[in-house]
């Protein structure tokens, strides 16, 4: 009688330590293809994360926000002053003061919002460069105002900038410039290049040797052919700037490579209701 008992407690015991396992084995499958789904990462910060902590756009705060948010890419644009430094900054004018026309120096009299100096790209690219094995640096070459060889001529410099500073690996290009793209692509065939004007077809910049497509939000939306064709060739799909939580929802839908939005912590939210990236 007694052995009986023993067996069966035993017999229970094993039956237990199975059932604990199964569960123990099945909580981590789960677990690991929940992991899978969120290694999707779409979110390009336009201009680094600024909005939800009031940063500067393309400030070294905003970069280094975009970073620890753990964003795909984090966006900023590139001019050159008159002396030939190339700096980070939006608009062509800074402070009333237009950027190709000054030297560096008379930037300086000027201070971003949160009391920073105007990056140059230099000073940008080593602080993006630094702890990040993440997010790329999408760097957008603005067009020359004065004229088209001054872009290319701003072109090469980045390029050689990047290069010296040993960060082509993270550093892709954008530009509304077919040239500035080119000379890039003549430069290091191997580098990761968008066009951003949205009037070339998916074909067409393909035979131009440039990597993906970075249009509008709204050229998509007229032209969503372009969609599946771009997949099809294999180019990078990227979109700006998209920042309306029905607009986020659509291009998550397609599955697109990257989304550029002035709102990555809503993306990031976006992406846990919407996981269909294929
Ligand atoms: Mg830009």
């Amino acid at each position: 009688m007694i052995d009986f008992f023993d067996n069966f407690t035993i017999k229970i015991n094993l039956y237990m330590q199975n059932l604990f396992f199964f569960i123990i084995i099945s909580l981590v499958s789960t677990s690991t293809s929940l992991d899978l789904k969120t290694k999707y990462n779409p979110i390009v910060a336009h201009r680094g994360a600024w909005k939800a902590l009031n940063f500067p756009e393309n400030s070294i705060a905003s970069l280094a926000n975009a970073i620890k948010l753990g964003c795909k890419g984090t966006e900023f644009d590139v001019r050159m002053t008159a002396d030939s430094v190339l700096i980070v900054n939006h608009d062509p004018i800074y402070n009333g003061l237009n950027i190709e026309k000054v030297n560096y120096a008379e930037l300086l009299h000027f201070t971003l919002s949160n009391g920073e100096k105007i990056p140059t790209l230099e000073e940008y690219l080593m602080a993006g460069g630094k702890k990040n094995k993440l997010t790329r640096l999408i760097c957008e070459i603005k067009p020359s105002e004065i004229s088209k060889d001054r872009g290319v001529t701003i072109a090469q410099k980045v390029d050689s900038l990047v290069k010296s500073l040993k960060l082509t690996s993270i550093v892709d290009y954008i530009s509304f410039n077919i040239d500035i793209l080119k000379t890039l692509i003549r430069l290091n065939p191997k580098s990761h290049t968008q066009y951003l004007n949205g009037d070339l077809t998916p074909q067409e910049v393909k035979s131009l040797g440039i990597s993906g497509l970075d249009y509008h939000h709204l050229v998509f939306r007229k032209n969503p052919e372009w969609i599946t064709e771009a997949k099809r060739l294999n180019l990078a799909l990227n979109v700006w700037t998209v920042n309306k939580e029905e607009d986020i929802d659509y291009f998550l839908q397609q599955g697109f490579d990257l989304i550029t939005t002035n709102e990555p912590e809503l993306l990031k939210v976006r992406m846990n209701v919407i996981k269909t990236k294929p």
